[in-house]
């Protein structure tokens, strides 16, 4: 190997830049000047280090899947436009931490549509995290003994945006209410938040146990919120797919 090659590599790899394959990136390219080369180097510098970036992040969100708007059928949703979707791709109500809420019954697409403006704000470059209500609560409650959730409420509490699926699904006792407060306010009009819920608020209260701490966690909720009520069938028990036809 060339010995100015060999040194660049290893100032490279001093600086803790990405190694380059530079055959390729300059072949073909005996025009370029001294200058132009730098530039070029740089440059795939730069689109190396987005892409290792953008990894991450996708990693770190902890997205249960990948669902995307255009794989969402609004004709058997009718409860919520395309149109409103699209608006909210723009992702503007993150930048203003604003929050939404889906709430409705079991298998209306919630999730799905929390997972694509998830996927929408991932690919805006924003940093994003999901959980669940039941994970959340273990996360906050094992905090100061499991490394493991100390790591996720440190991206949770770095992140523009975090979803929390399936809020209602278990009661919560005194303390985890508690807790489950104590996170609202501290993300409130920092950080957005997706809540997906099959309960309507009015029926929070009977999950959160105490009327107080309900209109509490309301209160910094919907403050800046948008609310999206979905209705109909379920979208899992009418498209069922059997074994035996
Ligand atoms: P929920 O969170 O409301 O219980 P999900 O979002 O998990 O419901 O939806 C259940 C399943 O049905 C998922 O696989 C989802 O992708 C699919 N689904 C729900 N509604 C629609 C829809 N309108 N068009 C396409 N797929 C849908
Ligand atoms: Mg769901």
């Amino acid at each position: 190997m060339n010995e100015r090659l060999e040194n660049i590599i290893s100032l490279a790899s001093a600086l803790r830049l990405a190694s380059v394959d530079f055959e390729a990136l300059y072949k073909n390219r005996d025009d370029l000047s001294p200058l132009a080369a730098v530039e070029l180097y740089l440059s795939e510098q730069l689109k190396i280090k987005t892409e290792k970036q953008n990894t991450i992040r996708r990693k770190r969100a902890e997205l249960p899947n990948e669902k995307t708007l255009e794989q969402f059928d609004f004709g058997f949703q009718k409860s919520i436009s395309k149109e409103r979707m699209l608006r909210l791709c723009d992702m503007t109500w993150v930048e203003q931490a604003y929050n939404i809420c889906f709430l409705g019954p079991p298998g209306i697409g919630k999730t799905h549509l929390a997972t694509a403006l998830a996927v929408k704000a991932l690919d805006m470059g924003y940093s994003v995290v999901f959980t669940t209500l039941d994970k959340l609560i273990k996360d906050l409650k094992t905090e100061l003994i499991s490394s493991q959730s100390k790591r996720k409420l440190k991206n949770i509490y770095k992140a523009s945006l975090v979803i929390i699926d399936e809020v209602g699904f278990m009661p919560l006792n005194t303390q985890e209410a508690n807790l489950f407060f104590g996170f609202v306010s501290e993300l409130s009009e920092k950080t957005s938040m997706i809540i997906t819920s099959n309960k309507g608020f009015d029926e929070w209260v009977d999950f959160l146990g105490d009327a107080t701490i309900t209109t509490a966690i309301l209160d910094r909720l919907i403050h800046h919120c948008e609310i999206i009520s979905m209705s109909g069938d379920s979208y899992r028990l009418s498209h069922r797919k059997s074994i035996t036809r």
